[in-house]
């Protein structure tokens, strides 16, 4: 089936320089670029695209919360919570700051089953816990424990859209006017 995704190179990707061989592991794969663009997005743009729903905020808070415990932490010492709902909020926040901090690089893939098969290639979202062969695992290995006592997010790279109704509404988010 043919797809289009979003995916956004986070400000980590653009001040590493990365940017030319995250693109190239997409174009081999058989990716088309549809629509690039570089920008620093406004604190409003990213307020949008991070869900401000509890469901999402729940979501991000038991990665975190799973990851303390896989490595024998205390969630509580570090967040000052063990409430999920209140750790997600926090990364929010946090997500917020650092995706308006500085340039991204925003596109549109195109390809067979696009939003499924990019998420397998960039892997998990905690790059530690991301196998070697995907671009978080394979860039990074930052992990959750590091990133919240630095009061920052997981420094993974990459955003991609997570299904197809949000990679629809992520496309219209960010480049809505520009007719993709
Ligand atoms: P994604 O779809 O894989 O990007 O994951 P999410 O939508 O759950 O989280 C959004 C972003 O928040 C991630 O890409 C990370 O940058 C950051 N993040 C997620 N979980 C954590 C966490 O436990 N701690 C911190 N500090 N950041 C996190």
């Amino acid at each position: 089936m043919l797809e289009r995704t979003l995916v956004i190179l986070k400000p980590d990707a653009v001040q590493r320089k990365l940017c030319g061989k995250i693109i190239s592991i997409f174009e081999d794969a058989g990716f088309n670029i549809v629509k690039a663009k570089l920008l620093t997005p406004s604190k409003d743009l990213v307020e949008r695209h991070y869900p401000n729903n509890n469901n999402w905020f729940i979501g991000a808070g038991n990665k975190s919360i799973s990851n303390f415990k896989e490595q024998g932490l205390d969630i509580k010492e570090v967040m000052g919570s063990e409430d999920p709902l209140e750790i997600g909020k926090t990364i929010k926040k946090w997500l917020v700051e650092y995706m308006t901090s500085g340039p991204v690089m925003a596109m549109v893939l195109e390809g067979n089953n696009a939003v499924k098969n990019v998420r397998k290639m960039c892997g998990n979202t905690i790059p530690s816990n991301a196998d070697p062969s995907t671009i978080r695992g394979r860039f990074s290995i930052d992990s959750s424990d590091v990133a919240n006592a630095e009061h920052r997010p997981v420094s993974n790279l990459i955003h991609a859209s997570g299904e197809v109704d949000e990679a629809n509404y992520e496309i219209s988010l960010w480049f809505g006017s520009e007719n993709v």
